[in-house]
């Protein structure tokens, strides 16, 4: 049946059984194994002939239910969860790369994914090619025969960057290249990636999907619109599979070697964060717009960076792809570093934390915190400056947020 809202399309998913007390709720299969009545059984899920399950590192009732949830909304064929937003990046990445193949993507990156690209993998012979993704023509220049991905962030955090979807994917279908995106900073309730040319979608589900922060998580979404003939690694597995080749290697080998699948009880809170994740991002994106337009007539603030301003460079391409409302965060500048130390040390409402998308608002200083082990040259070419102040506004009324502000700034 199809719905025309996403919260009945997501309440009305059916369990894959029907639990033996017939619980409401989803029961939290706390197990790390399933038992089976004869070798013929286990034979048969062990070599994936039916779908039951065997043991929780590869799949488990709670975690598929949660996954069921994510496809109902999205409309994709699979969702994969893992246990946190870099273990799905990591799992898409190893998927696809290999000794001698390139990564295009940018410095606008967050940390930990940048850290990942440009150290973690460097001495397996991936090379990663930083380039300007809001200039299609830089990205078409740096791909090649060997390059196995575009990936990039759809508001980079925490610069506020954003490239033109279609146009970049109009390249990389051209060029066979999946085009993956980290698209954490809009839910996928609001933002349907495949709409866009997105292929392979990565959610850290820690930030929106948890709802009130309970939890780490992360989704990898296939959205079976990609054709993975020309992919080195998945040629083979194309042969047999078609487009599903990415997602059945996922599942049969990459997810399992991992060993980072999402535990029972997130999947648990994570589909409970599903239920109110709408009514919690229309608030939360309304108030971010507002507060970054109150926040744009105090004179101590320097600048208010959010591309749902008007006068935000990406204003128009943001608001093609994400609404009038892009989003629960916001960055601001202050005059100089200890300017922003004075205002965030002075918050009242708001918490001092890292994070996005929880409940309470959230103020940190980037530069110092996340990015605070890189060094000075590098934090200039990721485009991160010291003045800079990073807010994720959770569901306090506006004013209350822009009196704490304005009482901080003295
Ligand atoms: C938080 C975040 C991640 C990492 O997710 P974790 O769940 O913390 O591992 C990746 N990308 C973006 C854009 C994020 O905000």
């Amino acid at each position: 049946m199809n719905y025309s809202s996403y919260e009945a399309s997501l309440l009305s998913t059916p369990y894959s059984k029907q639990d033996a007390y017939r619980s409401l709720s989803i029961p939290v299969y706390n197990t790390a194994a399933f038992e089976f009545e004869t070798a013929a059984d286990m034979e048969a899920a062990f070599c994936g002939h039916n779908q039951e399950h065997v043991y929780s590192r590869i799949t488990n009732p709670t975690v598929q239910y949660f996954e069921d949830r994510v496809k109902a909304i999205t409309g994709a064929p699979e969702a994969t969860a893992l246990n946190s937003g870099m273990a799905a990046i990591c799992n898409t990445i190893l998927l696809l790369a290999y000794n001698g193949a390139n990564i295009v993507t940018t410095r606008h990156l967050f940390g930990n994914t940048f850290s990942f690209l440009a150290n973690t993998l460097k001495p397996y012979g991936v090379e990663v090619r930083f380039c300007d993704v809001t200039d299609v023509e830089d990205v078409n220049r740096n791909i090649d025969q060997n390059t196995c991905a575009v990936f990039l962030e759809i508001i980079s955090n925490p610069q506020m960057e954003v490239a033109d979807l279609k146009a970049l994917s109009r390249i990389t279908r051209e060029k066979n290249v999946p085009l993956i995106a980290d698209t954490t900073i809009i839910p996928f309730s609001v933002f349907r990636a495949a709409d866009f040319g997105v292929n392979i979608e990565i959610v850290s589900s820690t930030k929106y999907v948890s709802g009130g922060a309970t939890s780490l998580g992360g989704l990898i979404i296939d959205h079976d619109n990609f054709d993975w003939h020309h992919t080195p690694k998945l040629k083979d597995w194309a042969e047999q599979f078609g487009n599903a080749a990415f997602r059945v290697k996922l599942r049969k080998e990459i997810h399992r070697n991992l060993g980072a699948y999402m535990t029972p009880q997130t999947a648990y809170m994570q589909s409970l964060g599903l239920e109110t994740l709408n009514l919690r991002y229309e608030k939360q994106s309304s108030s971010c717009c507002k507060l970054a337009a109150k926040l744009q007539e105090l004179p101590q603030i320097e600048s208010v960076n959010y591309p749902g301003l008007k006068d935000n460079p990406y204003y128009d391409i943001s608001k093609e792809q994400f609404g009038l409302n892009p989003g629960a965060m916001l960055t601001f500048d202050m005059a100089s570093k200890k300017e922003s130390f004075d205002l965030i040390d002075r918050v009242k409402l708001i918490r001092r934390a890292t994070n996005l998308f929880d409940n309470k608002s959230l103020i940190i200083h980037p530069a110092t915190t996340i990015f605070g082990t890189f060094s000075p040259a590098q934090r200039d070419e990721m485009n991160i400056s010291d003045k800079t102040i990073r807010l994720s506004v959770g569901l306090e009324e506006v004013e209350d947020l822009f009196e704490d502000i304005q009482q901080a700034i003295g």
